[in-house]
């Protein structure tokens, strides 16, 4: 069976098509600037030359049936027609707290992704749009939402409810939902088949990448994550600030005489490691910056670390100890530095990595040293696979 996964930005749409057989990547792609001067579609086969299209894309219907074109083009081209394609996944950001898996897409659910657009202001439209294209596109095919939101949902109550006003809760639907679900899922998943057991377990996700999370997981279900009602809580980010103290939106609108929503955007898009280093949003420029004796690179990567450090202790709490840490993710599968520094910095739970076998980037490895209280892998993730994944299952069984 052939599964096309699809990510759907307001502006872009990233493609993967996957043979279930061997779970094999055939051709992915990406429509990037659609609705805009300059769009284009870069296609990469896995057996080809990639081939790039520089057409118009005034909406995501002519980016979809341009997508098509190059899956079945004479040059690049993967399969003979559209009919080869068993369903269609798609990344959703936010379910909201309907959702605690994946699902076959009818009106209702439509509905409801759409119900949802107040709390995924950017995505869930234009996720809206990446599956209405497709049902006009090729009508019949099956099409799977996979939610962002969605491994979260088993959050207990004191963990996703604000010590704020309930009827922020029970009128507007203000909780923690928590993102990177479905990387959590896949590389919590794994680190279970490598502990060779799933009950009593306690394990620590680290989605470390230009948005950063983490999930403390109890017996394979999430009890507590970093990111809240939006991806703005938790971590410090590539430009996100992470949680800062809220008056601060009000005092920075008062002193500037700008909205709160300005000042919101400030901190998604021109804060964290880019206001902190002045340069850069990249872990990799960053690196290199301390490497010259950058002193504001040296306190960037210092901070990221610190708050990556403060969580994992207070998982280690919540979950009432530890048996597995995971990274993940840009910096948690590629930064040697990182991973070795957060552990180190954890020792007095007992943890130790070994600095040879942490000398790797981006292939899953156990990390452990010697007399460690608890594992520490490296697992990529590929949140691709799981929704392909889902949307298989889901199929079959309908
Ligand atoms: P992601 O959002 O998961 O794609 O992660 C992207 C981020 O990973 C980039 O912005 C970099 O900061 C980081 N990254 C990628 N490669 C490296 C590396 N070799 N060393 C440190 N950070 C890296």
């Amino acid at each position: 069976m052939k599964i096309l996964v699809i990510n759907s930005g307001s502006s872009s749409l990233k493609y993967q098509l996957f043979d279930m057989e061997k779970e094999y990547v055939i051709a992915k792609g990406l429509c990037e600037r659609i609705g805009m001067e300059g769009s284009l579609l870069r296609h990469r086969p896995a057996d080809g030359k990639p081939v790039v299209y520089e057409e118009a894309m005034p909406n995501h219907v002519s980016a979809i049936k341009l997508m098509f074109r190059a899956l079945t083009a004479s040059e690049g081209g993967v399969i003979k027609n559209m009919d080869e394609i068993g369903a269609v996944g798609h990344r959703v950001l936010h379910g909201g707290d309907k959702f605690s898996a994946s699902i076959l897409i009818d009106e209702a659910v439509k509905d409801a992704i759409r119900e949802n657009i107040p709390l995924g202001p950017l995505h869930n439209p234009a996720n809206l749009m990446g599956i209405e294209a497709c049902e006009n596109v090729v009508p019949g095919v099956p099409q799977v939402a996979v939610f962002d939101t969605a491994f979260h949902q088993t959050m207990p109550e004191k963990a996703y409810i604000y010590a704020i006003p309930q009827k922020y809760y029970t009128k507007y639907k203000i909780r923690r939902y928590g993102f990177h679900g479905t990387s959590h899922r896949y590389v919590s998943a794994r680190t279970l088949q490598l502990l060779g057991r799933t009950e009593n377990t306690r394990i620590i996700t680290c989605h470390l990448g230009n948005g950063s999370s983490i999930a403390a997981i109890k017996d394979g279900k999430c009890i507590d994550t970093t990111m809240g009602l939006t991806p703005l809580e938790g971590l410090m980010m590539g430009t996100r600030s992470g949680s800062i103290d809220p008056a601060i939106v009000w005092y920075i609108s008062e002193i500037e005489n700008i909205s709160a929503a300005e000042v919101v955007s400030m901190l998604n898009k021109k804060s964290g490691a880019l206001a902190v280093s002045g340069f850069s949003s990249d872990f990799r420029d960053i690196e290199d910056a301390i490497e010259n004796g950058d002193e504001r690179a040296r306190l960037t990567l210092d901070m990221f670390e610190y708050s990556i450090v403060k969580y994992i202790g207070a998982y280690a709490a919540a979950l009432g100890g530890v048996d597995a840490i995971t990274f993940t993710a840009g910096v948690g599968e590629n930064s040697p530095l990182s991973r070795e520094s957060i552990i180190n910095q954890l020792s007095f739970l007992g943890l130790k990595i070994d600095p040879e076998k942490n000398k790797v980037r981006g292939r899953e490895t156990d990390l452990t040293a010697e007399g460690s209280s608890a594992k520490i892998y490296l697992v990529p993730t590929n949140e691709e696979l799981m929704i392909a994944r889902d949307t298989k299952n889901i199929v079959c069984a309908n």
